[in-house]
């Protein structure tokens, strides 16, 4: 509860403030404008099935090309977050009931989209006891009934003071991959991620790999928001320490002039450096580049991440 006021509070303030100027982009960041026809047809079959997506609601640069192969990622559990984090665009409130159609409507559009794979995140709900956990593992099972070859990715929040029993229950249903995003270095998290901790982030995917080892298990900083190159190396550590497979990394942007400000444009030289220090330090598969998001090309990084896992099988037996 006293966190709940706490980032209504940080809201208000956030609110208060005067706007800080934008940064220019550089090149390297421009996106083209979703005009194509697919985009066109998978935004047409979210509206029409009533579901929410983080490629909008984050306003993510690169839902043009991604729609255009009609691969979105579905938010469940409502397009209002119970947390105000300076980075999210997600609007901050309190949220309505649970959707009881809105597991069957996430497999009706995997299916129409004939998806090979499939990416599920949620809003932060700590208004409700599991969590939303429970919402998730509806989900797992409804895409599994219908669309038993699609591959299940998850991307869930903290699950903050209840994290043992949700983990518990998503592992149960065996998605293919589970994510959970760090998004910063631990120093930044007060001003950029106020209502989540450092190290119990880190924990909830220990608990995921401790549980199931054959779970993929994923996380993602954003870069550009103050950070030093020393910490998020630390950050690295921090990760494989906690056995994680997969690390994402991106360039962050500015949603809107009230959200944290860019303090700096990460070179795609720098991200290469990133890249190759990461799998240096024994991740199975690393993305970093500006416009790498967790979920961008999710698909085929998922096929990557089987391929790296064989091979260290084939490997660890000779
Ligand atoms: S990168 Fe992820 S959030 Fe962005 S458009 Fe693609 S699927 Fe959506």
């Amino acid at each position: 509860m006293a966190s709940r006021a706490a980032n209504r509070y940080l809201a208000l303030m956030n609110a208060l403030l005067p706007v800080p100027p934008r940064q220019r982009k550089p090149d390297w960041i421009r996106v083209k404008a979703p005009v194509s026809e697919g985009y066109a047809e998978t935004r047409r079959l979210m509206r029409s099935l009533g579901l929410v997506t983080v490629c909008e609601e984050a306003a993510c640069p690169n839902i043009g090309e991604c729609w255009t192969k009609k691969h979105a990622t579905v938010m469940i559990l409502g397009d209002t977050c119970t947390r105000a984090c300076a980075f999210c665009n997600v609007k901050t409130g309190m949220p309505r009931a649970v959707d009881v159609l809105e597991p069957e409507h996430v497999a009706t559009a995997a299916a129409e989209l004939g998806l090979e794979h499939i990416v599920i995140t949620s809003v932060d709900r700590d208004d409700l006891p599991d969590g939303g956990a429970n919402q998730f593992v509806k989900v797992i099972e409804a895409l599994r009934r219908n669309t038993p070859n699609t591959t299940i990715e998850i991307l869930t929040p903290d699950f903050r003071n209840k994290h043992e029993a949700a983990v518990e229950a998503i592992v149960a249903a065996r998605p293919d991959v589970y994510n959970h995003n760090l998004e910063t270095v631990p120093r930044l998290y007060p001003t950029i991620r106020p209502g989540a901790r450092y190290y119990a982030s880190l924990r909830l995917l220990e608990t995921v790999k401790r549980l199931d080892p054959s779970i993929f298990t994923k996380s993602g900083v954003m870069v550009g928001l103050g950070e030093q190159r020393l910490e998020v190396h630390q950050v690295m550590d921090d990760m494989r320490s906690a056995g994680i497979d997969f690390l994402t990394m991106g360039q962050y942007l500015q949603p809107t002039p009230r959200h944290a400000t860019v303090e700096e444009f990460v070179t795609p030289d720098a991200f290469r450096a990133y890249a190759s220090i990461a799998r240096a330090k024994g991740f199975l598969l690393v993305a970093a580049s500006p416009l790498t998001r967790s979920s961008y090309h999710a698909g085929d990084d998922f096929a990557k991440m089987q391929a790296a896992r064989t091979e260290q099988l084939a490997r660890a037996t000779r």
